[in-house]
Formats: C-alpha cells, sequence, structure tokens
C-alpha cells in the first residue's frame, strides 16, 4: 500500500497570556491507501488539533493564528503550504470529515437535501436536479428510510443516530480519498454505535477509501484499526499493527489504557484508572511527559525526553524503558 497522507513533524503552538501550549509537538504518522488508522489518547493530547490541521482549520502562521509547522503531504501536495481556494477544492472533495456532535455541524435552518447537495454542486459540478436525486440515493445509502421526506426535514426533527448517518452521506457525496471521523460514534448509545462503524468500513471496502479515525474508545480501535498512534500531551508516544499494540503494548500509558478497559467474563469490582492527570500543558519541561503517572519511572524519565524509535517489526516507542543504553547503565 502506498502513502496517501504523510505528516512529518508536525508543530502546532498557540501563544496563550500564560505562555506557549504545544497543542501538537513533533508529530509524524502516515496513512496508506485503503488503511484505517486510528489515533487514540486522553482529551487534549493534540489528536483533533492534528486531525484539523489537515483540514487546514487551525490557521497557518498568520500573526493572530496558531504557530504551525512540519509538512502534511497529502497525494503528494504539502497541505500547509496551499491557499485557501486550492484548500478549498480539497475539503469534501479528496477529504472529508466528520465530527462527534452533528447537530453543531449542521446548519440548523438549512433542509437536510440543501446541506447534502452542496458539496455535489461545488465539488462535482451537478445541476441541482442531478443533486437533489443524488442526495436522496445517499440518505437511502446511509439507511434512512423514507429519503423524500428526510430530505426536507431540518435537523432538529432527526435523532443523533440520523444526523450522524447524514453527516457520513455528506462527507461520502464525492467519493472522497480520506475520511477523517473524529469521536463519530461518542454521543451515540451503543447499537447505534456498532451501524455507524459497519457502515463506515463498508463505504472503506466498497471504494478504497483511507480513513483517519480520532477516538478515546478502545473497543472502536479494536473493531476498526489496522494501524494504531497513542498520543499523551501533544507527542506520540507509542504505534504499530493493531494486533501487535493490543497484544503486547510497550508504553506504559499504553499498557495503561489497555489495562483500564472493561473485559467481558472477568468480574472487576473495581475498574483500573491510571493514577494522577494529564500534566499542564504550560508547565511542561524536558522529560517524559507521563513520568508523574508511571509506575516504571527511572531518574532519567524527569529530565530527558525519551524520542520516538523503531521496536520489533513495525511499530515505535518512546520510552526509556527501550533504550538499552540507559536499562543496562
Ligand atoms: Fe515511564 Fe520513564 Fe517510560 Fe516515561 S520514559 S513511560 S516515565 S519508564
Amino acid at each position: 500500500m502506498s502513502d496517501l497522507l504523510e505528516i512529518d513533524r508536525l508543530k502546532v503552538y498557540f501563544d496563550t497570556r500564560e505562555g506557549t501550549v504545544k497543542a501538537v509537538d513533533d508529530v509524524s504518522l502516515r496513512v496508506r491507501r485503503g488503511e484505517t488508522v486510528c489515533i487514540v489518547g486522553e482529551s487534549g493530547c493534540g489528536k483533533s488539533i492534528t486531525a484539523m490541521s489537515i483540514m487546514g482549520l487551525v490557521g497557518s502562521n498568520a500573526a493572530a493564528g496558531p504557530f504551525v509547522d512540519g509538512q502534511i503531504r497529502f497525494d503528494g501536495r504539502n497541505l500547509l503550504r496551499l491557499d485557501r481556494n486550492e484548500l478549498r477544492t480539497i475539503r469534501g472533495r479528496e477529504i472529508a470529515m466528520i465530527f462527534q456532535e452533528p447537530m453543531t455541524s449542521l446548519n440548523p435552518v438549512l433542509p437536510i437535501g440543501e446541506q447534502i447537495m452542496e458539496p455535489l454542486i461545488e465539488h462535482l459540478k451537478l445541476s441541482r436536479k442531478a443533486a437533489r436525486a443524488r442526495a436522496i440515493e445517499l440518505i437511502r445509502k446511509v439507511g434512512i428510510s423514507r429519503p423524500e421526506q428526510i430530505a426536507k426535514s431540518y435537523p432538529h426533527e432527526l435523532s443523533g443516530g440520523m444526523l450522524q448517518r447524514i453527516m457520513i452521506a455528506i462527507a461520502i457525496s464525492c467519493n472522497p480519498k480520506l475520511l477523517i471521523a473524529d469521536e463519530p460514534t461518542t454521543a451515540l448509545d451503543v447499537t447505534i454505535q456498532a451501524q455507524i462503524l459497519d457502515m463506515m468500513r463498508q463505504f472503506k471496502a466498497d471504494s478504497n477509501m483511507s480513513i483517519l479515525l480520532i477516538t478515546h474508545d478502545l473497543g472502536v480501535v479494536a473493531e476498526m484499526a489496522d494501524y494504531v498512534v497513542v498520543m499523551y500531551s501533544g507527542k506520540v508516544v507509542e504505534e504499530g499493527e493493531v494486533v501487535e499494540l493490543f497484544t503486547n503494548p510497550k508504553h506504559p500509558y499504553t499498557r495503561g489504557l489497555l489495562k483500564s478497559k472493561p473485559v467481558i467474563n472477568r468480574r472487576q469490582d473495581e475498574l483500573y484508572s491510571i493514577p494522577g492527570q494529564v500534566p499542564n500543558p504550560l508547565e511542561l519541561r524536558p522529560s517524559c511527559y507521563f513520568h508523574e503517572r508511571c509506575e516504571r519511572c527511572m531518574d532519567v524519565c524527569r529530565t530527558r525526553e525519551p524520542r520516538l524509535r523503531e521496536v520489533g517489526d513495525n511499530g515505535k516507542v518512546a520510552c526509556w524503558l527501550y533504550e538499552e543504553a540507559v536499562v543496562h547503565a
């Protein structure tokens, strides 16, 4: 599989009155054609900002915006070098995004059908008549009955599950090469969640689309991912093939995440939770950012940052436990 998306040393820093917040700090990752990559981590770890940077939604080096550096190469083009118009032709057409809360992503005063028609007219240059017919076909395709009637409805008239299906209909309307899904099932109950994930898998299989899925839910990761990237405090701390990462996690943070997942058939009086808190992004010093919560913390972890290094066949980890020179010193 060849690379469709390659993020190289992405940095997104926000200047605040209290200091600089390094929301994404030196993050590299890639998504190959037809592959599903999951970025997993707690709230505030930088996963959503990484996704929004791909869509050009966090601004550039403009005076009032955040500092953005690195490269985001998509199908041969560096997205960080494109102007607004060039980005607009890619957004929605080649890269589509679905968000956690469809209600806040859809326009409340525009009928559903019109909102599905918009990218079809803008990107595929369909006539209104052809776009309307295609919109109704898409509503049917995402498993909603009475599509003609639904096309005339407004977002407030539909349930959360139906709205997320509509978001998927909009996202796949132009057959994108990459679908970015940011916590797409978090606000839904488990039955609807399973249906939405099934649908995404089906569309991916039909069109060889790649998926970049942002989630904190390891159950979703296990079901969807080919490859997993674990982020913590704006950095990648571990990555690898999904089976390897679930069966042989290396970073203590990944191990903690997996340990805190409930297991069916095993009686647990209390669920494990990783002790401590995510560090304040304004108080980060050179160190392993996980050291205050880590049961295996060593002296070196408090003063030096571990680099992301290759381990095993196709994985990487940033932890001093895997630096031979430190462990055997
Ligand atoms: Fe724990 Fe040290 Fe590894 Fe950080 S570098 S995860 S503190 S052992």
